[in-house]
C-alpha cells in the first residue's frame, strides 16, 4: 500500500543539477498517528515534493497537507483542523548508515519520511480552538471561558488539561467519596 507514494527518479538520476516538481493527490492508505490527533485512512492528502539530482542521490523537498481529525483535550470534543507538514530527506544512492533512505532502482519511497514528519508534527494534546475553556471538573459539563481563565490563570495549560482528565475519570468511578466514610 505505500506504493502510491513511490515516485519515480529515472529521469533525473546521475544527472546532478536537475530539479522537477511534481504534486500528488493521494488517500491515505492507513492512519497516521496514533493519539488524539491523527491522520485518518481514506482522508485526502496532497504533498508538493521538489526532486533534486545531487552527487550522492536526490534530494526531496516536500510539502504535505491535509486535515487532521481530533479529539479535543480540554472538551474532549471531536474536531477537524486543516493540517500542514514540511520535511526534507536525502534519498542516497549508497545509502551509507542504517537510518539513512536510500534510491531504490529508479524510485524513491516518499512515505517513511512523510510518516515521520506527520507524526511528529500532530499536536500531542489538541485543543478544538486556543480558548476551548474545558469542562468543569465537578459537572462534566462545558466551562464557561471566564471560570476557565480563573482556575488554570497559573497553571501550565498541559498539566491543566491532565488534571482536568483525572477529574472527569474520578468522578465518573461510580464510587461517590461520601460512602466511603
Ligand atoms: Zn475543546
Amino acid at each position: 500500500m505505500a506504493r502510491m507514494f513511490e515516485e519515480s527518479v529515472r529521469d533525473i538520476m546521475n544527472r546532478p543539477g536537475e530539479m522537477r516538481e511534481r504534486e500528488l493527490v493521494i488517500s491515505v492508505p492507513e492512519r497516521f498517528g496514533e493519539a488524539l490527533a491523527a491522520i485518518p485512512a481514506g482522508e485526502e492528502l496532497k504533498l508538493d515534493v521538489r526532486l533534486e539530482s545531487v552527487h550522492e542521490g536526490i534530494f526531496v523537498s516536500a510539502t504535505a497537507h491535509s486535515t487532521m481529525h481530533a479529539e479535543c483535550g480540554r472538551c474532549l470534543e471531536d474536531f477537524t483542523a486543516p493540517f500542514e507538514v514540511e520535511f526534507q530527506e536525502l534519498f542516497a544512492y549508497t545509502p551509507t548508515e542504517a537510518d539513512e533512505y536510500g534510491v531504490h532502482g529508479d524510485h524513491v519511497d516518499l512515505e517513511p519520511p512523510l510518516r515521520d514528519a506527520v507524526v511528529l508534527a500532530l499536536p500531542f494534546q489538541p485543543v478544538c480552538r486556543p480558548d476551548c475553556p474545558g469542562l468543569d471538573p465537578e459537572s462534566g459539563e462545558l466551562r464557561d471561558a471566564g471560570a476557565a481563565m480563573a482556575t488554570n490563570v497559573d497553571t501550565d495549560p498541559r498539566w491543566a488539561a491532565l488534571a482536568e482528565f483525572k477529574a472527569v475519570e474520578s468522578s465518573g468511578s461510580g464510587v461517590p467519596e461520601s460512602e466511603s466514610n
